[in-house]
């Protein structure tokens, strides 16, 4: 999948707007989508994505619904600090196969980190 590929309107993500495959939902507004990633890193490792913008990653996405994401990235990452007092919250962003990316949904991943690199209970 390179970064210029046509989006898959079937890709996972896709699945879990329209309700086919489950998620434990942490936000959700007419615009984006906060689940658990069901991989998680850390304790509370959460992503987030736009609803209706069929983009695949960052250099395609209309400017608009990336402010609009990175806002709500934001918002849900103070909420997550509130929670569970990280000592460090990891904002990641994969664009390509080659970069990493494994759904091709646009997505921010938000990583709580706790020093010693432990997963807090
Ligand atoms: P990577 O897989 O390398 O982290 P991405 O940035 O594309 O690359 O991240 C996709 C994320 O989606 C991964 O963290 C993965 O654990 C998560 N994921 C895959 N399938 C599901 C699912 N059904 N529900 C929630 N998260 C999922």
């Amino acid at each position: 999948m390179s970064l210029r590929e046509t989006y898959d309107p079937d890709n996972i993500f896709a699945k879990i707007i329209k309700g086919d495959i489950p998620s434990v939902t942490i936000y959700e507004d007419d615009h984006v989508l906060s689940f658990m990633d069901a991989f998680p890193q850390t304790r509370g490792h959460t992503l987030v994505i736009p609803k209706q913008a069929q983009a695949t990653n960052l250099l395609t996405v209309e400017a608009d619904v990336l402010s609009m994401l990175i806002q709500r990235t934001q918002t849900i990452a103070q909420a997550i600090d509130r929670a569970l007092a990280p000592d460090g919250i990891r904002i990641a962003q994969f664009n390509g196969a080659a970069a990493g990316q494994s759904v091709f949904h646009i997505h921010f991943h938000i990583i709580p980190v706790w020093e010693g690199g432990a997963m807090k209970p």
